[in-house]
């Protein structure tokens, strides 16, 4: 068997030693006569799961007790729904910040259920920086203003925290979360899908300040109410249990690597070589963000003949590297960079890049 270095944007490469332990205990789940998936999510065994995994991802993100957290199914596109839906009253004003393509599609799921308003956007200058903060236009009486924290797929990404007045900062860190240390009290509510750099794809997290919760939001249905799921613990019907165990063991993984302060550390690493490598490389390879805009997670580059991309796949393939197709609203390359990827891997590639563009430039 060999594991190559996967550099897809998500569902992402998991850390080996997750894997391994979940291949371990696939079968009988610590004496338990049965898999994790197989037990009753009442049950003490997974009950203790669900606690430990919340406990452990709080102390990870530093998640203060004012927030509660709540586990979600239907990744992080449905929370762009349920938040216009919980927080903000029919027809109220909401402010958008788009810098990329995720924040269109929040843009597109609240619409239904808030007066849209675009306080900004990057989309005329084809989404290459943050808009910057003096030009958005906010309006005092939004229920919240919204940003993407990291563009998973333009590669443009916050490196701080706007200040939006009174009015609370709802953020979607889908594909930053626990890359480096967070404010969370600087924002009302931060969500997530896991598959980027929490664990498998099927559950996501919401981490939303408590007293938001008071607030009136729009009639909803029982299963999109975020104030009856806190109250069931998550857990208002059968919850993805499966990758509620995996996102524990991938955040236990993450705490024992040294916490996000250590997975800073790596990402400016990581990231500071592929730029590197594409900025020095004469124009063979592109990168067109912002410098100060650039994303440490997801780098898309683009090579200087469109007619090199499949033949520069191909061979990535062969060399070990997988997933660096782009998207393809966007196409070129994309090299996802998140938690589960060690320094090596980014090295290997950068190597890789270096003999490609010898034998083609
Ligand atoms: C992947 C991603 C999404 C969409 O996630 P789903 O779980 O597929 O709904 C939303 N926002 C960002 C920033 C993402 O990276």
């Amino acid at each position: 068997m060999s594991r190559a270095y996967n550099f897809s944007a998500g569902p992402a490469a998991l850390p080996e030693p997750v894997l391994r332990q979940a291949q371990q205990e696939m079968l009988e789940w610590r004496a338990a006569g049965a898999s994790i998936v197989e037990l009753s999510h009442r049950g003490p065994e997974f009950m203790a799961v669900a606690a430990e995994a919340e406990a452990d991802l709080r102390r990870l993100v530093g998640v203060p007790d004012d927030y509660a957290v709540l586990f979600v199914g239907g990744g992080a596109t449905t929370q762009q729904a349920l938040i216009a839906l919980n927080f903000a009253a029919a027809g109220q004003p909401a402010d958008y910040v788009v810098t990329g393509h995720w924040g269109r599609t929040a843009l597109r799921q609240a619409a239904p259920y808030v007066d849209l308003r675009i306080a900004a956007s990057g989309e005329a200058e084809g989404f290459r920086d943050v808009p910057a903060r003096a030009d958005w236009r906010l309006s005092e009486d939004a229920a919240y203003v919204h940003i993407t924290a990291n563009e998973t797929i333009h590669g443009v990404e916050f490196r701080e925290a706007p200040d939006v007045g009174e009015v609370p900062l709802f953020a979607d860190f889908s594909s930053s979360i626990a890359s480096e240390p967070l404010d969370i009290a600087r924002y009302g509510v931060v969500y997530a899908g896991a598959q980027k750099n929490l664990g498998p794809v099927g559950i996501g997290v919401v981490i939303v300040r408590r007293e938001l919760l008071e607030r009136a939001g729009q009639p909803r249905a029982d299963i999109f109410d975020y104030r009856l799921q806190l109250a069931a613990d998550s857990m208002l019907n059968t919850p993805p249990s499966w990758n509620w165990y995996m996102l524990g063991l991938t955040v236990k993984w993450m705490l024992a690597e040294g916490g996000v302060e250590e997975f800073a550390l790596r990402s400016a690493a990581k990231s500071e070589l592929l730029y590197r490598e594409i900025d020095g490389s004469s124009g063979f390879y592109r990168n067109d963000v912002a410098a100060a805009a650039r994303s440490r997670m997801n780098v898309p580059f683009f090579l200087h003949d469109a007619a090199l991309d499949a033949p520069f796949l191909a061979a990535a393939r062969e060399a070990g590297l997988i997933g660096l197709k782009g998207h393809r609203v966007l196409g070129g390359m994309r090299a996802s960079i998140y938690n589960a990827m060690p320094v090596e891997g980014v090295r290997a590639l950068t190597d890789f890049m270096q003999e490609f563009r010898r034998r083609h430039g």
